[in-house]
């Protein structure tokens, strides 16, 4: 093999290739981690970890696929679910959508094809959230069907293997990087080799400080022999990160709180919420009191800040300041809201949760511990605000 520019197919003769599908095959014989989904060869546990996997990385997503499949076992199952019950056991994962379109899928299966999986790639292109690469996966791990399936990690091996300059996310590497794996995928064990080169990148390959001395390519890679490995693949220009200013409040009433329901097109559409909003360079806390008065018709009084969390979603990062709160007199004739409702602390869990929210649960858990580790304190702990009287 020789060093290659963006736009330049790889070509490789057939005794290189099978050099190189036996050497990873037998590696993945020996290395490959025991993961719940790869106990079996069925489409729906398959289906449900690749959809998981994507963005996220294998350690978090096994306690969600093993909970999930627990609620979910089967395509039939998942199809029938409550959507707030789905959303439950997606929570922390982030990236809804991709739970809402995997019961539409199901749905459809369960409907229009007696909860049998399409057999061929154009057919499963055509499922609500099924991608080239989610398709080609599936296809070919549970039907041993010849299709290359290359995700990030995938990618920064072949660009590694290869020497391949240039944008991985653009067009002309895309192909070069879809004709080179083609290439390189045996005719028996599609499933495995796809498998055997994601473990590879996730667990050799990585992205910083790659383990070529482990590796069953390294006799074979030209960004190795190059000194190019930790350069490639090279990066496009990213999304500039945005800073979010944020704030919520924990409104108790006679021992509850309200949480409220994100509603419309909103990003973490059902999720739920504490009442709160973005607000720029004003004054955080005043603007926090006049939106819960506009949207929720509820006049509240402030306390200090309970928590400040800190996370990101997309390339937003944000910075959230959590206030206790109370309820100023008069009280409405009714504090029934739409969209929202009032629940006990041992309630949060029922409702499918913003990340940020469950990070405010677990303060409020780890605060009432505290309170009742201290009883006799009768004030404010050591970085805990001092409880509001109603
Ligand atoms: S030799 Fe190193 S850089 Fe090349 S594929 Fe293996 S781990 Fe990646």
């Amino acid at each position: 093999m020789s060093k290659l520019a963006a736009t330049q197919a790889v070509h490789l003769p057939p005794a290189e290739i099978r050099r190189l599908q036996t050497g990873l095959l037998a590696w993945y014989q020996q290395q490959q981690r025991q993961l719940p989904w790869r106990e079996s060869r069925d489409f729906y546990p398959v289906w449900v970890s690749e959809v998981m996997l994507q963005q996220t990385q294998v350690q978090t997503v096994v306690p969600y696929f093993l909970r999930f499949m627990k609620a979910f076992p089967t395509l039939e199952d998942l199809a029938g679910a409550d959507p707030q019950d789905l959303l439950r056991n997606w929570a922390g994962l982030g990236y809804y959508s991709r739970a809402r379109n995997l019961q539409k899928a199901a749905r459809i299966l369960v409907r229009e094809r007696g909860g049998q999986f399409p057999g061929s790639y154009r057919e499963a292109l055509r499922l609500p959230g099924i991608g080239r690469y989610t398709a080609a996966a599936i296809l070919s791990i549970a039907f041993d069907q010849p299709l290359a399936a290359l995700d990030g990690n995938v990618v920064r091996v072949l660009s590694r293997l290869f020497c391949l300059r240039g944008d991985p996310a653009k067009s002309p590497l895309q192909k070069v990087l879809a004709d080179a794996g083609q290439q390189l995928l045996p005719a028996r064990r599609p499933g495995d080799f796809n498998q055997a080169l994601m473990e590879l990148g996730a667990t050799v390959c990585l992205p910083r400080n790659p383990r070529c001395l482990l590796c069953p390519w390294s006799s074979h890679c030209e960004a190795l022999k190059s000194g190019m490995q930790e350069r490639l693949p090279e990066k496009g220009k990213r999304s500039e990160m945005i800073l979010s200013r944020q704030a919520a409040a924990v409104i108790r009433h006679r021992g509850r709180f309200l949480i409220r329901r994100r509603s419309g097109s909103r990003l973490l559409r059902d999720l739920w919420e504490f009442p709160g909003g973005e607000f720029g360079r004003s004054d955080i806390a005043d603007s926090l009191v006049r939106q819960i008065q506009g949207e929720l018709d509820l006049k509240v009084r402030l306390g200090p800040p309970l928590t400040t969390i800190k996370h990101a979603v997309t390339n937003r990062r944000i910075t959230l300041t959590v206030y206790e709160a109370r309820l100023k007199p008069p009280l409405p004739p009714t504090l029934s809201i739409p969209g929202a409702r009032w629940i006990w602390l041992s309630q949060a869990g029922r409702y499918p949760l913003t990340a940020a929210a469950s990070r405010v649960i677990q303060a409020l858990t780890a605060e009432k511990s505290q309170r009742r580790v201290q009883p006799q304190s009768g004030g404010s702990q050591v970085g805990l605000p001092v409880p509001l009287k109603s």
